[in-house]
């Protein structure tokens, strides 16, 4: 007998709830920041990918506001027809400027740029080499682009040169990660991948999503860290929706790869161009990571006085010393019960369960936002204490 599509669609739904990895939206009611108004009730949040603490910050509020005066509120049409306004071309060069690289080109998401990078790149007949613990978006980019997928063990240089080795001489070859993981918080051994991609006759592609803005010494992210020049880190990908505090994403490197991804990037052809007061907020938040560079050194301080009190209290941090600071749990109902019962004193905190992690390493994933202060970090690791008591 067939089901009817409700039918059919809600055995998958009750399946999820039975394996405790139901997915629910809150309703925010304020701005972001480190305390949030959701659902009617006051929270100290640290689920928020705004490390820098600048998406309700004044510069960049009034830089959307002027430009939207100026330049309305929609785009009208896809960079190619007549959406690529001065804001636009005026970030990509800032952004070029900033990573070090010939030109940059803007998308208007980082999971568009990832499947538009790769599979501009790649297609039948080629290879890509993807961490396993990479984000969805580089997986899904490598799994769309019809190449040879491989996945390789996490941050392992061995695995993946001997996967390099196997995979004979035919084809372009692609190597991609996540250069800070988005779920553990650890770093990609840029400059070994570099290394193992040139002997292999690879090509090297990060994707900087929480370290453009956090990491180098002007923020300008995991390429600045490392030392890594374009040559040895030619796709560089980096998003504007996280330290930046605003929205969008961008490709930099040379003059030909950017040239390839506006000619054959579906994802940038085929999509309308973000909004320029978007741009405009874009450039204001390059403003104020120039010029207030005690966010990054508060960042830092913050995750410091974090991981001291966590390893007092016993609690199972992972080795990351990135914004990120997962708590491995385990079991997905545990992770969620914690999650709750945080939120029961006033804190949030996101479980994040399978798919988006490997089955059993379910985890609290705290973030920690330069807007952060002492006190609220404090009241994390008392609550932290009361809920999630001694690890292991
Ligand atoms: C958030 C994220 C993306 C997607 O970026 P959006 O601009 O939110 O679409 C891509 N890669 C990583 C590692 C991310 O964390």
């Amino acid at each position: 007998m067939p089901h009817s599509l409700e039918q059919s669609l809600q055995a998958a739904l009750d399946e999820r709830t039975a394996t405790h990895r139901y997915r629910v939206r809150r309703l925010l009611e304020s701005a972001q920041g480190p305390a949030v108004r959701v659902d009617g009730r006051d929270y100290l949040q640290f689920c928020s990918n705004d490390y820098l603490g600048l998406a309700n910050h004044p510069r960049l509020i009034a830089a959307m506001q002027s430009a939207a005066a100026e330049y309305g509120v929609g785009s009208g049409a896809s960079h190619l027809v007549s959406g690529h306004s001065h804001w636009h071309h005026e970030l990509e060069e800032r952004l070029a400027a900033l990573t070090g690289r010939s030109r940059a080109l803007l998308f208007s998401t980082g999971y568009m740029a990832n499947l538009g990078i790769i599979n501009a790149l790649l297609g039948k007949g080629d290879h890509i080499f993807e961490d396993r613990l990479n984000h969805a978006s580089l997986l899904d980019g490598g799994l769309l682009s019809g190449a040879r997928f491989q996945r390789f063990a996490h941050n392992d240089i061995a695995d993946l040169q001997r996967r390099l080795e196997k995979s004979g001489d035919e084809g372009r070859r692609l190597i991609a990660v996540d250069a800070v993981f988005s779920m553990d918080g650890d770093l990609a051994p840029l400059p070994e991948l570099a290394a193992v991609a040139k002997q292999n006759n690879a090509w090297l592609m990060a994707d900087d999503a929480h370290g453009f803005g956090v990491l180098g010494a002007h923020g300008a992210g995991s390429a600045e860290h490392f030392g890594l020049s374009q040559e040895e880190l030619p796709v560089l990908m980096g998003t504007l929706g996280k330290a930046l505090g605003c929205f969008g994403a961008f490709v930099a490197g040379s003059e030909v790869l950017i040239e390839t991804l506006i000619q054959f990037a579906r994802p940038y052809i085929y999509t309308t161009a973000m909004p320029p007061a978007v741009a405009a907020a874009n450039l204001a938040a390059l403003d104020v990571l120039a010029e207030e560079d005690w966010r990054r050194s508060q960042l830092q301080r913050n995750i410091q006085a974090f991981r001291e009190g966590a390893a007092r209290l016993g609690l199972p941090l992972a080795s990351s010393d990135t914004a990120i600071q997962p708590l491995l749990v385990g079991a997905d109902s545990d992770a969620l019960a914690f999650s709750e019962r945080l939120a029961g004193q006033g804190i949030l905190v996101s479980a994040i369960r399978p798919p988006t992690v490997p089955e059993g390493t379910a985890r609290l994933r705290i973030t920690l936002s330069a807007a952060h202060s002492r006190e609220q970090i404090d009241s994390l690791l008392n609550a932290l204490e009361q809920c999630v008591g001694r690890g292991e």
